[in-house]
């Protein structure tokens, strides 16, 4: 929270003000857009804009008026729900719902600094997907995929991908981290556990336009 100076039917006024954007969660000076007062509430209803480039979405706050005591404008307290538009293709969408839907929960935790949270989310959502596409691959051996260990299914059913399985075992290893009491990489975050599971799911995406193309090809 920080103190903003702003305009409210042509005069200046001091409010608190968070220092995040309440959809990016980026830390950012909001741009004041319009204000109004509202007379039956006694009441300020400020619309700001996020400044962050790749953000730049509106939002609405609204101040009780001081008492004669106090400058300070203070905020009524609302909640917006975080709903947040995470970078997925279609293709991984159709393939793994339960991943899609896994991996928006755990940036949503991350963009609010729920770090702990949004560790084991991103490991609970790779599970899904190393499963989800071992199960495309191998559709008669469904059942079986989804109650071996993941060790066992990244052993057996990336077995001819090695560098994949490679990336697989790096990403499992980082993500038990996120649930051990000590970690054993002090040097790698919940970001790069992320960034590893994308670079997964590019491959992953980059399969399933071969196979709908070489159908539309044939
Ligand atoms: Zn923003």
């Amino acid at each position: 929270m920080h103190i903003k100076e702003i305009n409210l039917e042509s005069y200046k006024h001091l409010i608190e003000i968070s220092d995040t954007c309440p959809h990016c969660g980026k830390i950012m000076e909001p741009h004041q857009i319009y204000s109004f007062f509202d007379g039956a509430s006694n009441t300020a209803i400020l619309v700001f804009r996020c400044t962050i480039t790749s953000c730049r979405k509106f939002f609405i706050l609204e101040y009780n008026t001081p008492s004669i005591f106090s400058e300070l404008y203070e905020p009524v307290n609302y909640q917006y729900n975080g709903v947040m538009n995470v970078d997925i293709s279609q293709n991984i969408q159709l393939l793994s719902p339960i991943f899609s839907d896994t991996f928006t929960e755990a940036s949503i935790a991350e963009s609010k600094s729920l770090n702990n949270i949004s560790g084991l989310a991103f490991r609970k959502s790779f599970e899904f997907l190393v499963k989800d596409f071992a199960s495309y691959q191998h559709p008669d051996k469904v059942e079986k995929i989804r109650n071996e260990k993941l060790n066992n299914v990244i052993d057996m059913f990336y077995k001819d991908m090695p560098k994949i399985k490679e990336l697989l075992h790096i990403i499992r290893r980082v993500g038990n981290d996120e649930t051990h009491y000590y970690r054993e990489f002090t040097d790698i975050d919940v970001k790069d556990l992320k960034k590893l599971i994308h670079s997964f799911s590019l491959y992953i995406d980059m399969i399933l336009n071969i196979d709908e193309f070489s159908e539309k090809v044939k």
